[in-house]
């Protein structure tokens, strides 16, 4: 029998670190979703992600790791993640994913969203279906996480849900989900797919960041020369949606959302409750 590496199970004090940043994430992706209109760089929309770091007092998790220069990942239209911040301009239209984190206490938040610049009217319905689809698969996949016995059935609730009511999507294998914690890239994996293995079990204390990625075409997927940007391999758009998700005895916890994950896991007859301070 083969044994991955230790998952972090969080005591509930570590618990309300966890929300923490997680909810300091949620606000620097507000922030970050507030300067991306149209004629902004996305340098400037990662120096407004910046801004409400340093004035937490908190510390990015993405700026350095491993190299990354910036305190956020801004992915244009085929770009799926990982793209980075600079003198590219957004326009009205374009389909943008910013990812983002931060630490507060030691403690790692990570989240990601897809947004159409200047307002969901100035993209096109296939962008805004898009980007509807890849967040309704990560919310059948954070269901999963509250209702399920094993980490595998969040794939498989992503998986099923993609090939039900979006089958001519592109599901992103190559990149998946993690557990998070006193790092931001933690066992286990958590693929956005159905997988022969069943995963290790879901345990009270365990966070996850629970992370589909869709395109409106193939699955395939190319890194650019700058080592970091991931593109789709065929130019069709891409869209990227993460929460930061925490499983402990009273339920399930969105970390990184505005309402705990309320109203995402409500068509799933799933009450989100909050880690006790106990
Ligand atoms: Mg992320
Ligand atoms: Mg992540």
């Amino acid at each position: 029998m083969i044994f991955g590496p230790r998952i972090e199970l969080k005591s509930p004090a570590e618990l309300q670190l966890m929300d923490r940043a997680g909810q300091l994430t949620l606000r620097v992706l507000s922030a970050a979703r507030s300067a991306a209109v149209p004629g902004a760089t996305t340098a400037e929309v990662d120096a407004a992600a910046e801004a409400v770091i340093d004035a937490a007092g908190a510390q990015s998790n993405f700026k350095g790791y491993q190299g990354f220069p910036a305190v956020v990942c801004i992915s244009v239209n085929e770009e799926i993640v990982h793209g980075i911040p600079g003198s590219k301009v957004l326009r009205t239209g374009d389909l943008v994913s910013i990812d983002g984190g931060a630490i507060v206490e030691g403690f790692h938040g990570d989240s990601a969203f897809t947004m159409i610049v200047g307002g969901d009217e100035a993209g096109t319905t296939a962008d805004r279906d898009l980007s509807a689809a890849t967040e309704a698969a990560m919310w059948a996949g954070i269901a999963a996480f509250a209702t399920g016995m094993k980490v595998s059935d969040i794939g498989d609730a992503i998986d099923d849900y993609v090939t039900e009511a979006h089958p001519q999507l592109g599901l992103v294998e190559e990149f998946t989900g993690h557990g998070i914690g006193t790092a931001m890239h933690m066992a286990p994996d958590v693929l956005n797919y159905r997988a022969r293995s069943n995963g290790p079990k879901i345990r009270p204390g365990m966070c996850l960041a629970i992370e589909p990625m869709l395109t409106n075409g193939s699955s395939e997927t190319v890194t650019l020369s700058d080592d970091w940007t991931v593109v789709t391999a065929d130019g069709s758009r891409a869209s990227h949606w993460e929460h930061s998700v925490a499983r402990h005895d009273g339920g399930v916890w969105v970390l990184t959302a505005e309402d705990g994950g309320a109203s995402g896991l409500a068509p799933f007859g799933v009450t989100p409750v909050p880690p006790s301070a106990a």
